[in-house]
């Protein structure tokens, strides 16, 4: 994929950007080149989300990492009023909704800049954003705006 430009309406979201890890390199590398990937068993075949050293579902360590077009539906939501961090100040209301992914896991994530409102079962998209040089974040979108 494309180099991703750096977004300054993203950048304070930096100090959020937990450690890396064994477990969470792949996964961060990956979104850095605007890609998502999710694991997979390979015993059982489940996606699963976030990264572990085994299968949540069978306990197999045999997993894969696997591009994932990372779509699904809005599982839950909260409209959120209130900025718990700085980085979000500039987004408020933003929604944060439990994602049901199309690949079986789900995650939450962070709907930003939103131009209708969010309804439960909408079809959402992953908005992959540079926040620094080497390091990006997963929001969400809805595939209808
Ligand atoms: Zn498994």
């Amino acid at each position: 994929m494309s180099e991703l430009p750096v977004a300054d309406k993203f950048a304070a979201f930096e100090e959020l950007i937990p450690p890396l890890t064994d477990l969470n390199t792949p996964y961060r590398e990956a979104l850095s080149r605007g890609e998502l990937i999710l694991q997979q068993c390979q015993t059982c075949t489940s996606h699963q989300y976030p990264f572990e050293s085994f299968c949540y579902e069978c306990g197999s360590t045999e997993l894969e990492n696997k591009i994932s077009l990372g779509q699904g539906f809005v599982y839950s939501f909260v409209k959120v009023h209130q900025p718990y961090h700085s980085a979000f100040k500039p987004f408020i209301p933003y929604t944060v909704a439990t994602i049901q992914l199309d690949d079986g896991p789900r995650l939450l994530s962070a709907m930003l800049e939103l131009t209708t409102e969010v309804k439960i079962d909408d079809r959402v998209k992953p908005r992959i954003e540079r926040i620094t040089a080497s390091e990006s974040m997963l929001m969400y979108e809805l595939e209808r705006s």
